[in-house]
């Protein structure tokens, strides 16, 4: 028995299919057709939305959102494959309706439209909201690392740069000094010996080329008041990726724990959490609509002046204290062991002792008080465990702010895991799944542009498997 085979490729067929025959109806291009058409893309800043009266047509913007949403939904994120599929991929045939744009063409939208993603990413946010798909009481919010289009060795430090100016000085004396000894040798033998001088020489102007290449990057660094330069890409930064350091960016998202959709992202290269996470809650608030809300983090974005800012902005924030500072080195009692008496502006030590405030002074824009009890530190059997000599312990005049947070942390502890399972979702999905461990294009500008593409297709994805392919069609149609 035979097995069993196709057409014949030459042979015609006498009643050829439709294109639409080989997408079937919970096809989610199908869906990327709904939303995109549903989109008034002048508003969102979409480039050549009219076409021009005169000269030669050019693509639709739709058409080009069309295909780069399949792209990044589908991991096909280069200009240069994209194009391959609109000749090969039955989808994007049926998509683009047999549309052909080159590469240039394709990667030139994007980079035009570069701040366009960001509001047709948060008009499908405020779909799901319509869907009600977001729970709207708690966000988790955390940054992750993606690498830049740049080279560790192409980034800079100021610490790298003087360290490789010192080096540099040091091997220009000495290859100066073994110029100057080949130098009287070669007096010595009657202009003999000095073969090895060319390359010495050789050697030095390169050193010296460098070294000058490097003080003009220090120069301009002390100009800028930055504290690393980037040569491929000037805006990326290096910042730690796990236990490694690498060239990139912050990318910041505020999931929403209901169903783990993205509520809000935002890419930076600054190189710590610290401070972004009032702004980034605070949009994310503007999105869901809603003028109270919950947020918790990792220790990361722990300062005071963070939680003051989210209580103003009607954040109820959960934030981990970071258990660091010289007590914790030097392994004494840590600040958790002294209690604060907020009555009497006394705290109690572990050996039931009361230490009251004994200095101003200031720590950056705060007022810091200092409590101390000289006397009974003197005398007292856990010394060893607490100090050298007396024990301080200081407090910050606003401080109270970051009692009450302990005090909500304390009663649910259980809501640092559930940041963690919630933050990991699409961290792990975009990563592994969607494969962006990097980005392809340079500036901030650019990579901004296309991670809201990124977070685009992983909120479609989600939304696609919450609801359904029909409902979302009929969604984005209404
Ligand atoms: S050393 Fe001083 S602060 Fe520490 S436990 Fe003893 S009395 Fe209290």
């Amino acid at each position: 028995m035979a097995h069993i085979s196709g057409s014949h490729r030459s042979q015609l067929l006498l009643l050829p299919e439709a294109v639409d025959d080989y997408v079937g109806a919970d096809n989610p291009v199908r869906f990327i057709e709904a939303f995109v058409d549903g989109l008034d893309l002048a508003a969102a800043g979409f480039a050549r939305v009219l076409p021009k009266a005169t000269g030669r047509p050019g693509y639709d913007p739709a058409d080009l959102l069309k295909l780069y949403v399949y792209g990044y939904l589908n991991r096909v994120r280069s200009s240069r494959r994209l194009e391959a599929e609109t000749h090969r991929n039955v989808e994007v045939i049926w998509l683009l309706r047999h549309l052909k744009p080159d590469f240039k063409t394709i990667a030139d939208f994007r980079r035009d439209n570069r701040a366009a993603f960001r509001p047709v990413f948060r008009e499908f946010v405020l779909l799901c909201r319509q869907l009600d798909l977001f729970g709207r009481e708690l966000l988790a919010v955390d940054g992750m690392r993606i690498k830049a289009v740049n080279n560790k060795d192409c980034n800079f430090t100021r610490g790298a740069l003087a360290e490789f100016i010192r080096r540099a000085d040091e091997k220009l004396a000495d290859y100066l000094r073994r110029l100057d000894d080949s130098d009287v040798q070669d007096e010595r033998a009657g202009g003999t010996v000095g073969r090895g001088e060319d390359k010495l020489k050789e050697k030095i102007a390169a050193i010296q080329g460098k070294r000058h290449r490097h003080k003009a990057m220090l120069a301009e660094l002390e100009r800028t008041g930055e504290d690393q330069v980037s040569l491929t890409d000037p805006d990326s930064r290096a910042m730690a990726r796990m236990t490694k350091v690498g060239v990139g960016y912050n990318v910041q998202l505020a999931v929403d724990v209901k169903h783990k959709l993205i509520v809000e992202q935002e890419v930076c290269n600054r190189v710590l959490d610290m401070g972004l996470l009032a702004p980034t809650v605070e949009a994310a608030m503007a999105t869901l609509g809603v003028d109270r809300i919950e947020a918790v983090a990792d220790k990361g974005y722990f300062k005071i002046e963070e939680v003051e800012a989210c209580e103003k902005a009607g954040i109820t924030a959960y934030l981990p204290k970071p258990v660091r500072g010289p007590a914790v080195r030097k392994g004494f009692f840590t600040k958790e062991a002294f209690r604060f008496e907020p009555d009497k502006n006394v705290y109690t030590c572990p050996a039931g002792q009361t230490l009251s405030p004994c200095r101003r002074g200031r720590s950056r824009d705060n007022v810091k008080i200092d409590y101390a009890n000289p006397a009974a530190c003197k005398a007292c059997a856990l010394r060893p465990r607490c100090t050298n000599t007396y024990r301080h312990v200081s407090r910050l005049e606003n401080e109270a702010v970051l009692d009450r947070m302990a005090a909500r942390l304390a009663a649910r502890p259980d809501i640092l895991d559930h940041r963690r399972e919630t933050v990991e979702h699409p961290f792990g999905t975009i990563k592994q799944w969607m494969g962006q461990c990097a980005f392809l294009m340079r500036r901030l500008e650019n990579v901004r542009g296309e991670f809201s593409l990124t977070a685009l297709a992983y909120n479609i994805r989600r939304a696609i498997t919450l609801v359904g392919l029909p409902d979302l069609i009929a969604a984005a149609r209404a």
